[in-house]
């Protein structure tokens, strides 16, 4: 099996980018008072700091300054119509970004705030169309990581912030993702190191007569449910897109990486016998830690077989890890999309371009 990046290397290649590739030099900030307080003289001058949250890196911009959210959408190559989430550290910040807040999210914020839940609401008129991609709808989350938390407190303004890394590429978990990504063409980064959930939060609309889930995330279906009593799940998160996106995230390709992935859905047996059939130069496994013996290729882990939290704080380390080492194409084992296994499956079936074999 080709060796994959060391620790070492990875930090090698921090302490490379971070001095500086392009004409803009990413400063890389300590997540302390000191850090928290430079990345927050960033933010109030217009720039874009990437910051830590428990989900996955974000890349925060002043939410009610215009030029700087376009920053944003330029250093991630991001499509000017996909809307960013807005961060907020208090719950009286909505009042700057909605004219109404319905009951269920009230209820909802009480339950599942601070943490890795965001809803959709109606955008007040005040608030810069350029955030919500010109929707009359803004996403707002509350984030759970103090350092996140502490940077939008101090920068004394909620922050929009995406995903910090290139657009359609893995979510960032690691500092070195995020500047793998954007060294040099963002002001900084504050390393939090790994963040703990992995994927992306819950994205929940509000806006229509019966909740709908539109992104599964670290809050699952189950919880709402329970606490909403009603849930639609809207048939994008497990499906390929047709028709109108009741989110514009959803008809881009997310979170891929360079080699071509498909899932493989079957049993483990089946599955190791697909790939004895398959096995070729460039061929490459992505499998539970109890299949990862039997593989006839090189392999990387998804951790614990039934511990979606593992593998979700793994997948996108995992892809990464795949690009590096010269993967051509991936065969991954499917991920069962129940509980919190659902983010992971929808994560790893958008990544695979929704391409399966059901064997
Ligand atoms: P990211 O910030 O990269 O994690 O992506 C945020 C996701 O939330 C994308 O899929 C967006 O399309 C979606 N999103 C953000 N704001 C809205 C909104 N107002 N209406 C619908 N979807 C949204
Ligand atoms: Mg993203």
């Amino acid at each position: 099996m080709p060796a994959l990046p060391s620790p070492k290397t990875i930090e090698a290649d921090l302490r490379v980018c971070a001095k500086g590739d392009s004409s803009l030099q990413t400063e890389l900030l300590t997540a302390d008072s000191a850090g928290i307080s430079r990345a927050a003289e960033i933010i109030k001058a217009g720039g874009l700091v990437a910051m830590p949250t428990e989900t996955v890196y974000g890349l925060a911009a002043d939410a009610l300054n215009p030029a700087a959210v376009a920053k944003i959408f330029k250093a991630k190559g991001r499509p000017q119509d996909n809307p960013l989430i807005v961060h907020i550290s208090e719950f009286a910040e909505w009042e700057s970004l909605t004219d109404s807040l319905p009951q269920n999210a009230l209820l909802l914020a009480k339950c599942f705030w601070p943490g890795s839940l965001t809803v959709i609401l109606k955008k007040s008129p005040r608030g810069p169309g350029i955030v919500s991609a010109g929707l009359d709808t803004v996403a707002v989350r509350l984030p759970a990581h103090p350092v996140a938390r502490r940077l939008i407190a101090a920068a004394k303004t909620p922050l929009a912030a995406p995903s910090a890394n290139l657009s359609g590429s893995p979510s960032p978990t690691k500092p070195e993702h995020v500047i793998n990504d954007l060294s040099g063409s963002i002001e900084a980064l504050i390393d939090g190191g790994d963040c703990a959930v992995g994927v992306e939060s819950t994205v929940l609309d509000l806006t229509g007569e019966v909740p709908t889930l539109l992104r599964p995330g670290g809050v699952t279906a189950e919880e709402l449910r329970e606490t909403l009593g009603r849930l639609e799940i809207s048939p994008a998160v497990l499906d390929r897109f047709s028709g109108f996106p009741p989110s514009p995230g959803m008809k881009y390709r997310h979170y891929a990486p360079k080699a071509a992935l498909t899932v493989i859905h079957g049993s483990r047996e089946q599955y190791i016998s697909f790939l004895c059939q398959n096995a070729a130069p460039g061929i490459f496994a992505l499998c539970y830690s109890d299949t990862l013996p039997f593989t006839p290729c090189p392999a990387v882990s998804l951790g614990d077989r039934g511990d979606p939290r593992q593998t979700a704080s793994r997948l996108f380390t995992a892809l990464r890890e795949l690009d590096r080492a010269g993967a051509q194409t991936i065969y991954s084992e499917a991920v069962e999309p129940i509980g919190f296994g659902l983010a992971v499956a929808n994560r790893l079936l958008r990544a695979a371009g929704f391409r399966r074999i059901i064997l």
